[in-house]
C-alpha cells in the first residue's frame, strides 16, 4: 500500500489508540464538534489576523492593540457563530466559554505588549513589522510524508522559535504535545536545511513555555514517523488497529467520537 500522509493530529490518534486512527483516518467516519475543538479553532484565528492588523492609525498601542483583539475575537467568534449552534450548549455554559477565551487571548495580549515594548524602536508599525512572526506556515515533506500547519516561526535574535498556541486547562507539555513540535522540528529540518533553536507551546491561559531542540528530541520524531508508517503501509483490516481501552473511551462527561460502533466494552 502506499504511504499515508500523515499529520501531528493523526500521528497522535495512532499512538492513542490504533483503532481510533483506523475509524478516523482509514475509514473516515464522521467526527463530533467539540466546544474544545471549536473555541480552540476561535482563537488560533484571532491570533492569525492579529498579525494581519493594519496598525497604522494606532496612537496609543497598549489600548489600540487591546481593543483590536477584542474586536477580532468577537468577529471570530460570531465567523464560527453555526458551529457554536450545532454544539447545542446551554446559553449558560456557552457564554462562560466566550468569557474564558476572551480572558485567554487578554492574556496573550499582555505578553505580546510586554514584548513589544522591551522590542519598541522608531515607531509602532515598525515595531510591529519587526517583531512579526510567520503565521499558520504550511510544511509538507514528501521524504517523511507529513504535512502540518505551524502556528507562529518567530526570530529571537539569531534563533528561530516555533510556537505552538493552545487553549489547554492545563500547563502540562504532555507526551503528544512533545511529539507534535518534534514533527514541526524535522519539518523545519528539511525545508530550511537547520533545526530550529527551540520550540514551544503558548498555553494562553498561563504563559509561553520552550524547550530545546536536541537530537534525542528529534530521533523520538522520527521514530514515530516511521513506526505509523510501517503499519499502515502494512496493514489494511480493522482488525489489525488494536483498541487500546482506558478511560479515554468514555469519561464522566464524554466519549470517543467512535464508542458506539468500536463498543470497547
Ligand atoms: S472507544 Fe476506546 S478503544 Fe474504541 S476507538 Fe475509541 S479510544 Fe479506541
Amino acid at each position: 500500500m502506499p504511504k499515508r500522509v500523515e499529520s501531528p493530529s493523526s500521528i497522535n490518534t495512532f499512538f492513542q489508540c490504533n483503532r481510533k486512527y483506523y475509524y478516523q483516518y482509514i475509514e473516515k467516519l464522521p467526527t463530533k464538534g467539540s466546544i474544545h475543538l471549536v473555541r480552540g479553532n476561535i482563537a488560533h484565528s484571532t491570533l492569525e489576523h492579529f498579525y494581519d492588523l493594519d496598525v497604522s492609525s494606532f496612537t496609543n498601542y497598549e489600548k489600540d492593540f487591546k481593543v483590536a483583539i477584542q474586536k477580532l475575537f468577537l468577529e471570530q467568534w460570531d465567523e464560527y457563530k453555526e458551529e457554536l449552534f450545532a454544539l447545542q450548549l446551554p446559553q449558560k455554559e456557552l457564554a462562560g466559554y466566550f468569557e474564558e477565551t476572551l480572558i485567554m487571548l487578554m492574556n496573550w495580549c499582555n505578553f505580546f505588549l510586554k514584548d513589544f515594548k522591551e522590542k519598541f524602536s522608531e515607531g509602532i508599525e515598525e515595531t510591529f513589522t519587526k517583531i512579526k512572526p510567520i503565521t499558520e506556515a504550511e510544511y509538507s515533506s514528501d521524504t517523511l510524508s507529513v504535512r502540518g500547519f505551524i502556528d507562529a516561526i518567530r526570530s529571537e535574535g539569531e534563533e528561530v522559535h516555533i510556537i505552538d498556541y493552545k487553549t489547554n486547562a492545563n500547563s502540562d507539555i504532555k507526551d503528544s504535545i512533545k511529539l507534535q513540535l518534534g514533527i514541526y522540528s524535522l519539518l523545519y529540518q528539511e525545508k530550511h536545511g537547520k533545526t530550529p533553536d527551540k520550540v514551544g507551546v503558548f498555553f494562553l491561559k498561563d504563559k509561553l513555555y520552550l524547550l530545546p531542540v536536541d537530537q534525542p528530541f528529534l530521533q523520538r520524531a522520527k521514530v514515530a514517523i516511521s513506526s505509523i508508517h510501517a503499519h499502515t503501509s502494512t496493514c489494511e483490516k480493522k482488525e489489525e488497529y488494536k483498541k487500546n481501552i482506558t478511560p479515554l473511551c468514555k469519561w464522566r462527561t464524554g466519549q470517543c467520537d467512535f464508542y458506539g460502533v468500536c463498543k470497547p466494552f
